[in-house]
């Protein structure tokens, strides 16, 4: 693999066919210019299970399997929201699933991949109810009960994650510092790449160990697609951030 793109937080929405269609437009630029695209969680603004039909994830399933069928390695993370995607759903797009952290290697680097909510440690309230909802009884029980009465749930959650978040001080939003150092000596690792926080930067960290000689690392945060594109680069020259313009009104 030689040239590797990364989005996250597209947060796709039937309300928002701005940014779908932004995104579509992206999908169709890439094939010529990559090896594989990973998706760093929170494709979509809410999941409530492969078996809701809607016509933004068939286009969505549609426009990556073209990718795919281009010869794009497709790898999907879940975010925060769409957790739920499942085995199925990642099928229709020719994407595999991927667990986090996962490690990208590319030429002779080796980078961190996370969707990023984990890192806000901080955030004692919201990390209590991750470790609910990724239970695996959890998320059978819940599949299991009547797409209605899902779709209630996932607006509830969004109120009520909407509301606290707007009482939460910023750094408690953020990630926490000492968690970004702790997993990548964990890893034994360097540089790391995550979304979540729609916090766009490119952070060099003065790392408090020794990775192959060296003490400087990276942590690279994807934007959100709320006004316009993010996507990271990464090749064997390094990691580059880069932005696209803002999206416009489309009738498609
Ligand atoms: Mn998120």
């Amino acid at each position: 693999m030689h040239k590797a793109l990364l989005v996250s937080d597209l947060h796709l929405e039937p309300s928002r066919p701005d940014i779908t269609s932004s995104f579509f437009s992206f999908l169709r630029s890439v094939h010529t210019r990559c090896n594989a695209l990973f998706i760093l969680g929170d494709l979509f603004d809410v999941w409530i299970g492969d078996d809701e039909e809607s016509e933004l994830a068939a286009s969505v399933a549609r426009e990556l399997h073209l990718l795919h069928d281009s010869g794009v390695d497709i790898h999907l993370m879940h975010g925060n929201r769409d957790f739920l995607i499942g085995a199925e759903f990642a099928a229709r797009c020719g994407a595999q699933l991927v667990e986090e952290p996962h490690i990208l290697e590319l030429e002779m680097q080796r980078i961190v991949l996370l969707h990023g909510d984990v890192l806000c440690t901080r955030d004692s309230d919201y990390m209590e109810f991750r470790a609910m909802v990724r239970e695996k009884s959890w998320q059978a029980e819940f599949c299991s009960r009547s797409l209605q009465d899902r779709q209630a749930y996932a607006e509830k959650a969004r109120a009520q994650s909407k509301s606290a978040t707007s009482a939460k001080s910023s750094d408690i939003m953020d990630v926490t510092p000492e968690e970004v150092l702790r997993l990548l000596e964990e890893l034994g690792l360097s540089n790391m790449i995550h979304g979540h926080t729609h916090r766009p930067a490119v952070h060099e960290l003065d790392l408090p160990f020794a990775v192959g000689g060296a003490t400087q690392g990276r942590r690279v945060v994807l934007g959100a697609w709320d006004t316009q594109g993010w996507y990271c680069e990464v090749t064997e020259a390094g990691i580059t951030l880069e932005q696209l313009p803002p999206h416009t009104q489309s009738a498609s």
